[in-house]
């Protein structure tokens, strides 16, 4: 059995309107340090804790909704093909009238993940919440990096707007990126607890875990100081306007974490935009 083959069999229970909940273990194109391909096991053991229940803030218990499955862990081959692999998935769960949530992985996996979206939301808004801009050319001579996807994203023209917050390692080359593709950063440095985001049309949330503080998630590759607080993260999904059309939580990385902490976040983060999305 091939790996394609080993990922369509699960689709098959996903109905039109679902949200699938999908495991992404890779971790390949991850600059600094491995582990997020370690991710999707320790999310959904956290969230199937006895230490928590499965109600989100609104109070919408999803023990009992049944519009949200998970679908396990992809299985995907070595190197740059197994992007193909995930963008092969991504869109057999649309072309089901499905919507997806990946969990785990380095941030790299957006990029096939949105060249699917794009195909299915032709105007597609796209929020990055991040320490990082992941605006760079290339990274190491890899255009496919997990420090690249948004630059990859906006060159191939797959998203109508791309709004990054929580944004704190701007580098001069990054700056100009941002600019040349029409990027709107909200800078850490800028930011005010309580803004409203307001897209017209259908949007897609990718949730970069060092976006928070460390103080709140230390399980993340790269430590970066100054972050926002897991009470904001959740404001901010709570208070999304217009359709959310599916979600990435990328770049937790098990091996930094400490007592499953950021793993309960994570699966925090999970309930909150499932709750927003099966409203
Ligand atoms: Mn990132
Ligand atoms: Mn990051």
């Amino acid at each position: 059995m091939n790996h394609m083959q080993a990922n369509i069999g699960r689709f098959k229970r996903l109905s039109p309107g679902m949200v699938a909940v999908l495991g992404v273990p890779f971790d390949k194109k991850s600059s600094f340090r491995r582990g997020p391909a370690l991710a999707p096991p320790r999310v959904r053991e956290a969230l199937h804790s006895d230490a928590a229940n499965l109600c989100a803030e609104n109070g919408m218990d999803l023990a009992q909704e049944t519009g949200w499955r998970e679908i396990g862990d992809l299985a995907l081959p070595d190197g740059t093909t197994a992007l193909t692999g995930i963008e092969r998935a991504v869109e057999d769960v649309l072309s089901r009238d499905a919507r997806v949530i990946t969990l785990g992985g380095d941030h790299s996996i957006t990029y096939p993940i949105m060249q699917a979206y794009a195909r299915a939301y032709p105007r597609l808004n796209l929020l990055q919440l991040d320490a990082h801009p992941d605006l760079y050319d290339e990274l190491e001579g890899d255009r496919y990096s997990h420090a690249c996807p948004f630059a990859r994203i906006m060159e191939a023209g797959l998203v109508e707007r791309l709004v990054q917050l929580g944004v704190r390692t701007m580098t001069p080359h990054q700056r100009a990126q941002a600019a040349r593709f029409g990027v709107e950063v909200v800078e850490m440095r800028h930011w005010r607890a309580g803004v409203d985001l307001d897209f017209a049309g259908p949007l897609y949330l990718s949730l970069d875990m060092d976006c928070l503080d460390p103080a709140f998630a230390p399980g993340v590759s790269h430590h970066e100081p100054g972050g926002l607080s897991t009470r904001e993260v959740l404001g901010v999904i709570q208070r999304l306007r217009g359709p959310l059309v599916g979600a990435d939580i990328v770049e937790l990385n098990p091996e930094r974490d400490w007592m499953g902490m950021t793993a309960m976040v994570a699966a925090k983060f999970l309930k909150e935009i499932l709750a927003r999305m099966l409203a």
